[in-house]
């Protein structure tokens, strides 16, 4: 037998790629622990988190990777606040030139939430702000100290304002004591009180947060401003104007608002596989481990939410990819993130973007994963975030070599933003979310009207794990695509393209 270089290069090659695939069994295995009863929901702040981030650490430690938070622990905090509205009392008065009068407004149709347990603000100025367009020097004088009117939804000829959470730091910035939210019409209004009106959490950034900060109902706002003399119609169009000022509407108010503040500290979980090449760039995987707790009513039978799905599945992706690829000894290093909160706004994601442990510049590639056990195995694979990255022909390219065929319909984008990739792609971080699960929405309709958020995402034998052990082996091939400067060289962070 003739033993040559060819051979031996030919022999390591094929040995680095066929390392054992990730099969549905090693899925499961995680999962079922992760999604069991005893783990609670795996709602931050909980014992069930104590348990779900020691299990991550744990399966990363003996996977091979090393902690990535800037010390010498798995953990980096992130700082919670939950506020529970519990009481509040709205009184709104105006003058009519000769006596102060009362404006009478049901009391379910203005939802206040105070920053602190409470909030007792006495004759404060009411002002209009339109939709907060100015900047936060031009608002400041009228707004500063004031309780201000925001318009949340952006009416026709009002799309290219700024995102809705950006025209509120503004105005909070601006120094207002208040903010009222004027939701659009009736039926979202509603909707938005049902999650208003109950446990609410957020980072614990205590600056970025009014005194008092609510909700109105459209009609509400109206009967207010037609008591002050204001057309809410013409205001409506006068609003729409990007150089809209705030207005005084002549109104005072008299708050007093009872919260229940509750403040904890929750994790993210980071390690990484360091590259032999560090300089060259760095590749992230993430995925949120959290979930809803308890989210059945007393005396249901079966209370928790198991998340098996959401994002279980995600994170047993994550422990057998981060296994797959230490075996590699990958160019660049590879990042693994498991985040916190994504189920109340990305927060963990936010956190971490905010105060990341590795410059996140260096990043070449970020793959988010979450709800990936949806479809048989041999299906497409959903790419969100196509088109909004300069990385899709390099992911063609993987796909191709892999076998996998790419759903082009760009369905799946509808999620972009309700994902934990977003807060990357918001910093021009090349970051997408790829999935069988979101290629089929026939099945992700069903899972999206059914199981999901409800006690019934636990594992049974609805939980298909054939998509996800083809989502996962996909993983560990765009780990070696872009972890190796042989296939993918670049060594400067490609621009992302679009939005
Ligand atoms: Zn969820």
């Amino acid at each position: 037998m003739r033993f040559t270089i060819c051979a031996v290069v030919s022999l390591l090659f094929s040995s680095a790629v066929h390392a054992e695939e990730i099969s549905e069994a090693d899925l499961l295995n995680h999962i079922k622990i992760l999604a069991s009863d005893d783990f609670g929901g795996r709602k931050p702040g909980t014992a069930g988190e104590n348990k779900t981030v020691n299990y991550i650490a744990t399966e990363w430690q003996k996977a091979g990777l090393v902690p990535a938070t800037g010390s010498p622990s798995w953990y980096s905090p992130v700082a919670l606040v939950e506020r529970t509205p519990l009481k509040q009392t709205v009184e709104l008065k105006y003058s009519d030139g000769k006596k102060t009068k009362t404006v009478r407004i049901d009391e379910d149709q203005i939802i206040l939430r105070g920053a602190m347990p409470f909030a007792n603000l006495t004759n404060v100025p009411v002002v209009h702000v339109g939709y907060g367009n100015l900047s936060v020097s031009e608002m400041k004088p009228a707004v500063s100290g004031k309780i201000a009117l925001v318009n949340r939804s952006s009416l026709p000829g009002a799309t290219d304002f700024p995102a809705y959470s950006v025209r509120k730091a503004n105005v909070i910035a601006a120094g207002a004591a208040g903010v009222v939210t004027v939701i659009g019409s009736q039926s979202r209004f509603n909707r938005f009180a049902r999650r208003f009106g109950t446990e609410r959490t957020g980072l614990d950034q205590p600056e970025q947060h009014a005194d008092v900060e609510g909700i109105i109902s459209a009609a509400a706002a109206d009967k207010l401003l037609s008591k002050a003399q204001i057309d809410p119609k013409q205001l409506g169009e006068d609003a729409k104007s990007k150089t809209f000022g705030p207005i005084a509407t002549g109104i005072s108010a008299n708050l007093s608002i009872v919260t229940q503040v509750r403040r904890f500290v929750s994790h993210n979980v980071i390690g990484k596989l360091p590259g032999r090449k560090p300089a060259n760039g760095a590749v992230l995987f993430l995925g949120h481990w959290d979930h809803l707790g308890e989210c059945r009513g007393e005396g249901e039978a079966d209370r928790i939410c198991n998340g098996a799905v959401d994002n279980a599945s995600g994170i047993a992706l994550l422990i057998e990819t981060a296994k797959r690829l230490n075996a590699d000894r990958l160019d660049r290093t590879i990042y693994f993130l498991a985040t916190t909160a994504e189920e109340s706004g990305l927060l963990g994601a936010k956190a971490f973007v905010a105060e990341s442990t590795f410059p996140l510049d260096k990043l070449v590639a970020v793959f988010n994963v979450d709800t990936i056990a949806l479809t048989p195995n041999g299906k497409k694979i959903a790419v969100v975030g196509r088109g909004k990255t300069a990385i899709d022909d390099d992911i063609e390219k993987v796909a191709k070599a892999e076998g996998r065929e790419i759903d082009t319909s760009d369905k799946a984008n509808a999620f972009v933003r309700r994902q934990d990739g977003y807060v990357f792609l918001e910093k021009n971080i090349p970051t997408l979310m790829i999935t069988s699960a979101f290629a089929d929405q026939e099945l992700l309709n069903a899972y999206l009207n059914g199981r999901y958020h409800d006690a019934d995402d636990e594992v049974d034998d609805q939980l298909q794990l054939g998509g996800a052990a083809d989502d996962s082996n996909f993983h560990v091939a765009l780990g070696r695509y872009f972890g190796s400067l042989e296939s993918y060289p670049t060594s400067s962070v490609p621009n992302n393209t679009g939005e």
